[in-house]
């Protein structure tokens, strides 16, 4: 199954898509994760990347299109893979049509978690009390949630008319959010049994 969670920061995308990992036996993948970690190992990607990831701007597409083409080329993404940030902006949504349509892919299901944004804040100012991380400041959260609104949410519509969208109210408890996440996921594993 090929799954790819889209929604605000805060949405909670993290969290279910590490349930679906666990449920489901695909890997999570999200291109935050990924940029945090060559951030931390001081490659040199992991130093171009950094003023960017700190400041709450997207990285260029053409970067990310590279990291995502290796990421799903590895032997674990053979049978599906949650994809967690990514695409964030149309023409990475458009390169990862090219990826899949090469390895004669689709998309299983897209779904777009809703949530408020002063949910959206509230939760981050939230994470940044507790994890402290360095994007998670409050001018820098604005930022990120402008670029979510201008970016990534066109791709609302993209995958809308794709038809494979599910809208999930998102303002709700971990579990609530997971069994109606579930529900959709087994109907389209039932469809493709
Ligand atoms: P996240 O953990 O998904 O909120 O990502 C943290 C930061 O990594 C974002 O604010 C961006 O700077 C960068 N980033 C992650 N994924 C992408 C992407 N697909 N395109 C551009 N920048 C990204």
């Amino acid at each position: 199954m090929n799954v790819l969670l889209l929604g605000p920061q805060g949405s909670g995308k993290g969290t279910q898509a590490k349930r679906i990992e666990a449920d489901y036996g695909i890997p999570h993948i999200a291109t935050g994760d990924m940029l945090r970690a060559v951030m931390e190992q001081g490659t040199e990607l992991g130093k171009r990347v950094r003023p960017i990831v700190e400041s709450g701007q997207l990285v260029p597409d053409e970067l990310m299109i590279d990291l995502i083409r290796d990421r799903l080329g590895e032997v674990d993404a053979e049978g599906g893979f949650v994809l967690d940030g990514f695409p964030r902006t149309l023409p990475q949504a458009d390169a990862l049509d090219g990826m899949l349509a090469e390895i004669v892919r689709t998309l299983s299901i897209v779904f777009e978690f809703q949530l408020a944004d002063d949910v959206c804040r509230e939760r981050m100012h939230r994470r940044a009390e507790l994890e402290g991380r360095t994007d998670d400041t409050p001018e820098v959260i604005e930022r990120r949630l402008s670029l979510y609104h201008e970016q990534t949410e066109p791709l609302v519509t993209h995958y809308r008319v794709a038809g494979n969208l599910v809208g999930i109210h998102a303002d709700r408890a971990v579990d609530e959010v997971f069994a109606e996440v579930q529900e959709a996921l087994d109907q389209v594993a039932a469809r493709t049994a």
